[in-house]
C-alpha cells in the first residue's frame, strides 16, 4: 500500500528491484496509489511515476492496461470499472485494518502502516465487513482519509457486537474514549473540538435525559442529542 503516514520508504520499495515476483502485489500497490492520488486531485501519469516506489512501474502499468484495469487518456489516468472496484476494495481493507490495529491493539500510528500493508491482503470480503461492523462502520482511517463504504454500512445487523459504539449507547457512569466523530458539518466539528471533544479524549456519561450531560476532565458539558449521535466511542 502506498504509505499514508509519514513519507519514508518501506521495505516494499527495496524489495521490488526485479520484474516478475509479486506482480499481483505490485498491481495492487499501484491501484491504491492511483486512488490516493486521485483523492488529492491528481490524475496525471507523470505524477504517479514520480510518486511510486516501484522502479518498474511502467511495465506494471502496461500489464494493468492489458488486464483492463485502467487506461491513459493523454497523460490522464482513468480507472476502468474493474480497476475502480479492485482499488476501492484494497483501500477499504487497508484503512479498516489500520483502524483495527490502532483501536483494538493500540498499535502506534507509525507501526500500523507497516502491519496494515501485510494484513490488508489477508482479509476476505466477508471478514472485511465484519471488521467494519465491529468498528462501528468508521467513515475515516486514522489519517482522516475516507474509508469506502461496504454493504455492511447500509444494512443494520446485530450479529456482531460492535466494539466501537455510538456515544448514546454508553450507560450512566460509564466512560468511553472517543474513536471518531462523523459530523454533518465541519462547523460542528470545530465547535466540538473547541470543547475538547476530539478523538482520543475520554468522556463520562452523567445524564441522558432530557439532554446528555458528559464529563470531560473536570468539565461538565450538556450536548444536544443530534450532536451526541455523531460521536463514536469504545468503552474504557
Ligand atoms: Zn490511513
Ligand atoms: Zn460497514
Amino acid at each position: 500500500m502506498h504509505r499514508e503516514g509519514k513519507g519514508k520508504k518501506g521495505p516494499h520499495g527495496r524489495m521490488w528491484g526485479r520484474v516478475g515476483p509479486f506482480e499481483e502485489d505490485r498491481i495492487d500497490e499501484l491501484l491504491e496509489l492511483i486512488w490516493t492520488l486521485r483523492e488529492e486531485g491528481v490524475s496525471d501519469l507523470d505524477q504517479l511515476l514520480r510518486t511510486t516506489e516501484d522502479v518498474e512501474a511502467q511495465a506494471i502499468l502496461r500489464l494493468m492496461i492489458r488486464d483492463g484495469l485502467f487506461e491513459v487518456e493523454g497523460n490522464r489516468m482513468v480507472l476502468r470499472d474493474r480497476g475502480e472496484e479492485k482499488a476501492r476494495d484494497l483501500i477499504r481493507r487497508h484503512r479498516l485494518t489500520e483502524r483495527l490495529l490502532h483501536e483494538i491493539f493500540e498499535i502506534s500510528e507509525e507501526e500500523v502502516e507497516e502491519e496494515a500493508c501485510k494484513l490488508e491482503h489477508i482479509l476476505s470480503p466477508a471478514v472485511t465487513d465484519s471488521v467494519c461492523t465491529f468498528l462501528g462502520h468508521p467513515p475515516t482511517c486514522i489519517h482522516g482519509k475516507t474509508i469506502p463504504r461496504g454493504e455492511c454500512c447500509f444494512k443494520f445487523t446485530k450479529e456482531i457486537k460492535p466494539f466501537v459504539i455510538p456515544l448514546e449507547e454508553l450507560g450512566l457512569g460509564e466512560n468511553g474514549r472517543i474513536v471518531f466523530i462523523a459530523p454533518k458539518s465541519h462547523q460542528r466539528l470545530d465547535r466540538l473540538s473547541a470543547l475538547g471533544i476530539v478523538p482520543g479524549s475520554t468522556v463520562r456519561m452523567h445524564q441522558k435525559n432530557p439532554s446528555h450531560v458528559l464529563q470531560i476532565g473536570e468539565t461538565m458539558l450538556a450536548l444536544d442529542k443530534e450532536i451526541v449521535r455523531d460521536i463514536y466511542v469504545k468503552r474504557v
